[in-house]
């Protein structure tokens, strides 16, 4: 606790000096605060500061007219005293003057959020006061002009372009193009039309007193906290009220990076955020503020040249990292200034990397013994990794670049250029991939970065903003490709002679910082070495077992190269869609009669036998669970409206044919009366009843569409359902399936088939399943005279199947949960329809928090599950239960799915590796789950 705090016992602390705050509690202070606390107290050099809580912004916040605590200023007051104290200064004192710097930060970090005031003291009285005892007139002048931008800025809500446009046009005037050039005479020049912007814009004088201009930038840094560009970024990463809990504002001494050549600004990682190695990585400026790294408005140079400029600064910051690293155990993001020799951290923060540098560090970090494997597995978003699984610009493309940047966040992206964050947004709502293209992005421009596949900037480095943000949301992003001559307001992008609009396609390569002409093609990425270790140690961990949906040959195969445990969902449906063998399935769907059908099915088993045996083989010995035919048939015909149109075309055709033969006649004619030589070869003989008898299959297509019809076919004729009405079609079926898995034993695979049935929602229909299943396994075992393992089991989709799990489980060895109709069912909304009618709306205004079709619903069809679960294995201690919708792949599913004991999950192939990390996941924190 504060003095402050001490001396009124009675009145809630809301200000906390760096000395003594709780370094942990970063709900109070918020991370940048309790970091500075937590560096202060272990002996880093920290400008002396103080932090105001995040308790005293949610007061703010719920006022009615937004008002500051009572008690606040009087201990921002006290505080400041101290502050004036340690550092023998005075706050306002014209002779010997403290500013401050006032920052925001909130419990989970937000960068570039929300926004600094440097500087903050400076006025009329205290100016003179700095150039005296600065010595340096120009640096003072500067010091103010920056002041008074951002203040305008921040606490007085004035845009940017308002003090750009005359700052601009005075370097222009005077023909310079790097900020170092401007003299002391001009940066008084341009504090002059600065304040005379604020007096125009805001009708008042900018304020002279020193604790209004404290008091308007606290209550401005909390008013951020509701700003568009927080709410959006909150809303993109579901930072929830709770989670984020209000902003603190940090208040410390300023210390300059750019009062001379012996002065700099810089910020730096403990590892290279882009590649994950262990190096010294950082930027810097000479005689520069924070914000002109950060900002990119000059492109800083690379750390390791500070080891010419300012050797022994260069071994200060090395060692300063390592304490971070060691202190932390964490890639820490640091920002630092040198003042007059002497180096002071301003902030250090968790380094937001990408997916490549997390798995590494983490790697390198357990290897070097700074971190548990645990704690390894913990510090990675599983989510992340799905940028490791996007696709790499072709190696074998010999396009040149028509320019060049630095790499900023790794992979490839291409798509239209747009020229501002809006266009992004509009474009992105029409479908449109776009790039962004800008001289240098700002934190207002998140909404753009959300919008687009890539970033391309003309101006700042590897830490720039962009490439801060880009890398954050894992985005390729290109930065200070300075080839590139960005005019925003034109909408154009110069490149040497060519000129490039809005509209144009660009593709970029943050792995190597190159910009191509049009759209290049990609190739699939490697699954690094890394990745496997890592995910190696998760399966170490993890109870859940990871399957994949897989019905192909390729997606069993990227499933298998991932690290799937077997297959726990083929869909045998989709084999039938393929060319081949469509033509056979409508045969069987069209057949008059049963002989018809089975003449068809005895055309298709064989098919069908082949893709089971390929599954098998491939996945030997894993699991393959094979679920038998489950979409109403009509989904294998043309719909209705496409045949009769099909119809009418085939009818004019068969007018045409009859017209090309009356010419032919009549051309007979001609020949003998004329001079024709050659005549016209119109459709070969026959070709009049090759059109009738494609009207003819097409009219009993159509008729057999309209004798499928079904209102709500979802919820119709299919699943179980159409086993039971044809049962020969689930009995070639469960024929292909051991028919397959008998070949396979005998050419020494061992295969583990499983058979499901869909859409179960009574013991009967399973039990009407399993005798066609022991008799055809009967069957097979005496033709191939072997003994064939396999499991039979059922899909748990609708809600009378999980109230009757206990029954089920006496015939069936295995439940999967298909989550998708059960979402279905118990939510009675439409998986075809929802998402794209009112579920947007829901999620937007909180009526439900996630999508249910995607995030499974924990309170809902997840206690179906978990009773599900119980009464199944009530009646079956060891009966396997997964699931195998959609959700399986989530991570917070999956929390549950661990949580309530599941076998396994069951996702797509690209999801295999983020299932994977997720379930050790799950296993680490399970002691920590609550339910609501
Ligand atoms: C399910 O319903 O969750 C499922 C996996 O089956 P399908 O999506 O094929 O209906
Ligand atoms: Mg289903």
């Amino acid at each position: 606790m504060t003095a402050t705090a001490t001396a009124t016992a009675k009145t809630t602390a809301y200000t906390y000096s760096f000395k003594e705050g709780d370094g942990k509690n970063k709900k109070l202070l918020g991370g940048k605060g309790a970091n500075l606390c937590e560096m202060t107290q272990i002996g880093i050099n920290v400008p002396p500061g103080f932090v105001i809580s995040t308790e005293a912004c949610l007061n703010y916040l719920e006022t009615k007219n937004q008002e500051l605590p009572a008690e606040l200023m009087d201990q921002v007051h006290d505080q400041i005293k101290t502050l004036e104290q340690d550092t023998g200064k005075g706050f306002g004192d014209a002779d010997n003057m403290l500013l401050l710097s006032v920052r925001s930060g909130s419990a989970l970090s937000m960068p570039g959020m929300m926004d600094t005031i440097l500087n903050l003291g400076l006025n009329k009285a205290t100016l003179p006061g700095l150039i005296k005892q600065t010595g340096n007139e120009r640096f003072a002048w500067d010091s103010y002009r920056r002041f008074i931008q951002l203040f305008g800025k921040v606490a007085l809500g004035i845009g940017d372009e308002e003090f750009d446009k005359p700052f601009n046009a005075i370097k222009k005037r005077e023909g310079i193009t790097e900020d170092t050039d401007l003299s002391a005479e001009l940066f008084r020049e341009i504090s002059d039309i600065f304040l005379d912007v604020v007096r125009s814009e805001t009708g008042k004088a900018f304020p002279e007193d020193v604790y209004q201009q404290l008091q308007l930038s606290v209550k401005a840094v909390f008013q951020s906290w509701l700003g568009k560009r927080a709410i959006d970024y909150r809303r993109e990463f579901k930072i929830t009220a709770d989670m984020a809990n209000g902003t603190a504002v940090n208040i410390q001494t300023m210390v300059f990076g750019n009062m001379g050549d012996d002065c700099a600004t810089g910020v730096g990682f403990t590892r290279n955020p882009g590649t994950g190695e262990n190096v010294m990585f950082g930027e810097f400026l000479i005689n520069a503020q924070g914000e002109d790294v950060v900002a990119g408005i000059r492109t800083p140079k690379p750390v390791h040249e500070l080891t010419n400029e300012m050797p022994q600064m260069y071994k200060e910051l090395v060692s300063l990292r390592d304490r971070l690293e060691n202190h932390y155990k964490e890639v820490q993001d640091y920002e630092y200034t040198i003042e007059n020799g002497v180096l002071f951290c301003l902030q250090t923060r968790d380094g937001k990397m990408n997916a490549t540098s997390r798995v590494r560090t983490s790697l390198e970090m357990s290897n070097e013994g700074l971190i548990t494997r645990n704690q390894a597995l913990l510090r990675i978003n599983p989510e992340e990794l799905e940028q490791l699984l996007h696709p790499l610009l072709d190696p074998e493309s010999k396009q040149a670049p028509i320019a060049h940047g630095l790499p900023a966040s790794p992979g490839a992206s291409s798509g239209y250029i747009v020229f501002d964050a809006d266009r992004a947004e509009l474009a992105r709502d029409a479908g449109e991939k776009v790039i962004l293209v800008r001289e240098e992005t700002k934190p207002e421009d998140i909404h753009g970065f959300f919008a687009a596949e890539g970033v391309l900037t003309s101006r700042g480095g590897k830490t720039s903003h962009a490439a801060v943000v880009a890398r954050s949301m894992g985005k390729p992003c290109v930065a200070g490709a300075e080839g590139i001559d960005v005019d925003v307001e034109k909408h154009t992008a110069k490149i040497g002679d060519t000129v490039l609009h809005e509209g144009d396609v660009i593709t970029i390569d943050g792995a190597n910082g190159n910009v191509y002409l049009g759209e290049i093609d990609t190739v699939p990425p490697k699954f690094s070495d890394e990745l496997r270790t890592l995910l190696g140690w998760a399966d170490e961990v993890a109870t859940l077992k990871i399957m994949s949906n897989a019905d192909t040959m390729d997606a069993a195969a990227k499933a298998s190269d991932y690290g799937a445990m077997g297959i726990g969902l083929c869909r045998t449906e989709r084999m039938f869609n393929a060319q081949d063998r469509l033509p056979l399935v409508i045969d069987m769907i069209l057949a008059k009669d049963k002989v018809e059908r089975q003449a068809a099915l005895d055309r298709l088993r064989p098919i069908q036998r082949g893709d089971f045996k390929d599954l098998f083989k491939i996945m030997s010995p894993r699991p393959v669970t094979i679920r038998l035919l489950d979409p109403p048939i009509h989904e294998f015909l043309p719909n209705e409206k496409q045949l009769e149109q099909e119809i009418e075309h085939l009818k004019c055709l068969r007018d045409t044919v009859n017209g090309v033969n009356d010419l032919m006649n009549t051309m007979q004619l001609l020949k003998r009366q004329a001079d024709v030589k050659e005549l016209p070869k119109p459709f070969a003989p026959g070709g009049r009843e090759l059109v009738d008898s494609a009207i003819a299959k097409k009219q009993q297509m159509l008729l057999k569409v309209r004798e499928l019809f079904e209102v709500n076919p979802m919820l119709g004729h299919r699943g179980v359902r159409l086993g039971i009405t044809y049962p020969e079609i689930y009995e070639m079926q469960i024929r292909a399936i051991l028919e397959a898995a008998a070949e396979c034993n005998k050419d020494g695979f061992d295969v583990c088939p499983e058979i499901m049935v869909p859409q179960v929602c009574t013991g009967k229909e399973l039990l009407w399943v399993r005798e066609i299943v022991d008799q055809v396994h009967a069957d097979i075992e005496a033709q191939y005279k072997i003994k064939l393992k396999f499991k039979f089991g059922s899909m748990i989709e609708v809600v009378r199947a999980c109230m009757r799990a206990g029954r089920l489980a006496e015939i069936a060895e295995f439940f999967s949960f298909g989550t998708n109709d059960l979402t279905q069912s118990t939510f009675s909304f439409s998986r075809e329809d929802a998402e794209n009618k009112f579920l947007p709306l829901y999620e937007e205004n909180n009526i439900l928090q996630d999508n249910p079709f995607e995030t499974l619903d924990v309170k809902g069809v997840g206690r179906l599950m978990e009773i599900a679960v119980d009464w199944g294995r009530k009646t079956k201690p060891d009966l396997k239960v997964g699931i195998c919708g959609e959700q399986g792949g989530h991570p917070e599913s999956i929390r549950f799915c661990n949580h309530i004991g599941l076998t396994y999950v069951s996702c797509s192939a690209p999801r295999v590796p983020i299932a994977r990390l997720a379930a050790a996941q799950a296993k680490l924190t399970e002691k920590d789950y609550t339910l609501e």
